[in-house]
């Protein structure tokens, strides 16, 4: 059973940590897609009605394990202190001398949030020692914590895991809800059930593959890992997203598709652009021909076409449930949208359950001028929610009673 606040007890007047994922999309200091700040007020509206001295704890980006400017979280403090209405005190450091008087001065009902974890080498450290004693110096500074970054409760990590160990910890409200919807897509998913999968992180998400395709009607693969699909198709993919040593892999999902009767496509039509740039060249190519442009060999994928478009919606729109994880293309770049632009649309057709999972995918319908309402559910989480859906043990939840 997994603990929520409840289980924490009366709150007023004690210390909670609370981790939060606020690793919001930044271009230079400005947010460009503020949702995961969004999802996190519920709990922390909570905790400060309940009277609580709340400091708040969150990695952003993949800073090196020691304080770099580019990656400070000044300006989610700042946006965060904006959608609570009230002030929000900013910690230089995670936990030494600022982090330690901004928690000691907090009255209750205040909110403080700490510095980037991740300027901590002992945050994502690999031995557990280094992650334990990082860990216990967070531990300092709360009586209790609540684990709130559904994105990163896949992670054995100091703030995820260890701390959770050393002080009495509960699941926030993030969390809970993240895992009723996740719940109803592997208890009984109304079928016909399509997963769409894309985006970048490649090898991270092929290994989902291989236990989805038992559970669902059908597969959508498109964005970066398309690419390895036709390559172990035996199609020629130029300079596109390629993960030469995940063939054999490959090859053996769509062999195992066959078998299961599900129906797993890869797109027959892409974008192919003269570089990776947003004013490239480009043009629509079959999906075996790829290299035929007069680009040759350093052609690039960068979108689904449109015949695969039409295909995937058409897919799409006839499914009584849908979970769609990473952009079919590079969204970011205009051009290279309409594949991402036009599975979001038939998700917002289809009647039943969808979900959007994913950070990228959630600040790609975002900024594609979907209204959140379009779809039954935008998870927080992209990695987290694949490994859930895989049937994985998450050690973030494990660690918070669940099971
Ligand atoms: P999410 O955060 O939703 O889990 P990912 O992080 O895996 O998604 O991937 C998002 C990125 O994938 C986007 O930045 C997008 O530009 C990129 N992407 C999508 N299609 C391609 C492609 N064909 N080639 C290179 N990158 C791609
Ligand atoms: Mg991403």
């Amino acid at each position: 059973m997994l603990r929520t606040i409840e289980s924490l007890g009366d709150l007023a007047g004690k210390r909670v940590l609370v981790r939060c994922d606020l690793n919001v999309p930044l271009d230079g200091t400005t947010i460009t897609d503020d949702g995961r700040i969004r999802a996190s007020l519920e709990t922390l509206n909570e905790l400060i009605h309940a009277g609580a001295r709340v400091a708040v704890i969150s990695h952003l980006g993949r800073p090196a394990g020691v304080p770099d400017s580019q990656y400070s979280l000044a300006p989610v403090a700042q946006r965060l202190s904006e959608l609570l209405g009230k002030p929000v005190v900013f910690a230089s450091d995670t936990v030494g001398a600022s982090a330690r008087s901004a928690v000691s001065e907090l009255a209750n009902g205040d909110i403080a949030i700490l510095e980037n974890l991740r300027f901590n080498a002992g945050e994502t450290a690999k031995p557990d020692a280094e992650r334990r004693e990082f860990a216990t110096m967070l531990a300092e500074l709360g009586d209790c914590f609540v684990s709130d970054g559904f994105g990163v409760v896949h992670r054995k990590q100091a703030s995820v895991f260890e701390l959770a160990e050393l002080l009495p910890s509960a699941a926030g409200r993030l969390i809970e809800s993240e895992l009723g919807v996740l719940e109803r897509l592997t208890t009984k998913p109304e079928k016909p059930y399509s997963v769409v999968l894309g985006g970048s992180k490649v090898s991270d998400k092929l290994g989902v593959i291989e236990h989805l395709l038992p559970r669902v009607s059908s597969l959508l693969i498109g964005g970066g890992m398309m690419f390895t699909f036709l390559a172990a198709q035996g199609h020629p993919v130029g300079a596109s997203l390629l993960e030469s040593d995940q063939l054999d892999a490959v090859r053996g999902y769509l062999a195992d598709a066959e078998r299961l009767g599900v129906d797993l496509l890869v797109p027959s039509d892409v974008v192919v652009a003269s570089s990776f740039a947003a004013d490239a060249d480009h043009e629509v190519r079959d999906a075996s021909a790829i290299e035929e442009t007069a680009w040759g060999a350093s052609g690039i994928g960068l979108d689904i076409g449109p015949v695969t478009v039409d295909r995937f919606a058409a897919i799409i729109r006839d499914s009584s449930t849908v979970f769609w994880n990473g952009p079919m293309g590079v969204f970011e770049f205009p051009e290279f949208a309409n594949g991402t632009r036009a599975i979001a649309e038939a998700l917002t057709h289809v009647d039943g359950l969808t979900v959007v999972g994913g950070g990228d995918s959630a600040s790609a319908v975002r900024t594609l001028g979907f209204a959140d309402s379009s779809f039954g559910h935008i998870s927080t989480g992209g990695g987290a929610s694949l490994e859930f859906l895989e049937g994985k043990q998450l050690p973030g939840l494990e660690v918070l009673g669940w099971q």
